[in-house]
């Protein structure tokens, strides 16, 4: 494959070349599809509907349907809203969510404020200057088909009074294990050591709040990571070369991703100082260098 030839910097400049195609190639589709629906000729070809015809003759899954269906009408109502698709200040999915809400009455007032905002912001928008109900958000199970054969299995055994005392229950012991991480009586008591891997509860909670919540990893070309779940604290200065777990200037909260990416990163430098005799020995914990604090448990000390 071509790409495989390529380095870094073609890689990056060449893929944003072909999303800028793949823009201009949405915004055609678009286009026709508005002319097959004006012309109803999805009907005359044997299809049910627009979003049928986008299905069974175009290949796309019923939420892509969807979205470009949205996106073809909203382009036709509100002109205005092309040139925000095509430079990728609005996305195919946030078109659709404003698609049933804009007007041309409210369009000069809307899009400003929708542009560039995530799919995320975008119904908090809504919500507060249009009058839209925020949508009912609630924990979504990931596909998973050891989950979904157990859930079929209780279903079964169980009565809908079963299955609801089930699924509080267990959000009542993983909301009190995640409190008691969080928000702890008080610290416990452990014996203060000279150089210890043990983060003290105050500097978590000190670095979390300077990143804000967020993996604190920033590219070279300056972006930064967003992610806000499973995160891990890790040592700047590693802990096996002497770096403190008391100072938060060297702690920082990463993803799981970046930790992982940095600690490789560090392994490879260091791989080419070492000897290879220590090499064989290899990684003691939760990365390459055994390094980082899981904050979704207990930190190890
Ligand atoms: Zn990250």
């Amino acid at each position: 494959m071509e790409s495989k030839k390529l380095g870094k910097k073609e890689l990056l400049v060449g893929i944003k070349s072909w999303v800028k195609k793949e823009k201009q190639a949405t915004l055609i589709v678009l286009e026709y599809l508005s002319e097959i629906d004006r012309r109803n000729l999805w009907q005359e070809e044997g299809y049910s509907s627009l979003s049928d015809f986008c299905m069974r003759y175009l290949g796309y899954s019923g939420p892509e349907a969807a979205r470009r269906i949205h996106a073809a009408g909203c382009v036709e109502k509100i002109p205005e809203v092309k040139p925000l698709l095509e430079d990728s200040r609005l996305s195919l999915s946030a078109i659709s969510l404003i698609a049933p809400h804009i007007t041309a009455a409210n369009a000069p007032k809307m899009l400003p404020l929708v542009a560039g905002k995530s799919t995320r912001e975008i119904p908090e928008l809504l919500a507060e200057h249009f009058d839209v109900p925020l949508p009912k958000e609630g924990i979504k199970l990931p596909h998973d088909p050891e989950l979904e054969k157990l859930l079929k299995e209780y279903e079964g055994l169980s009565s809908e009074k079963d299955q609801l005392v089930l699924i509080k229950d267990a959000l009542k012991i993983a909301i009190k294990q995640k409190r008691a991480y969080w928000e702890p009586k008080k610290e416990v008591n452990r014996p203060v050591k000279k150089h210890t891997r043990y983060i003290p509860l105050a500097k978590r909670r000190e670095v979390r709040k300077q990143s804000d919540g967020r993996c604190a990893y920033k590219s070279d070309s300056g972006v930064r990571c967003n992610q806000t779940v499973h995160l891990e604290f890790d040592h700047s200065v590693a802990w096996a070369h002497g770096g403190s777990s008391q100072d938060a200037g060297n702690i920082r909260l990463l993803c799981k991703v970046h930790n992982q990416f940095l600690a490789r990163n560090q392994f490879e430098k260091a791989r080419k100082f070492v000897p290879a005799t220590s090499r064989a020995r290899g990684s003691d914990g939760d990365n390459a260098l055994g390094e980082s604090v899981r904050v979704a448990g207990r930190g190890r000390g």
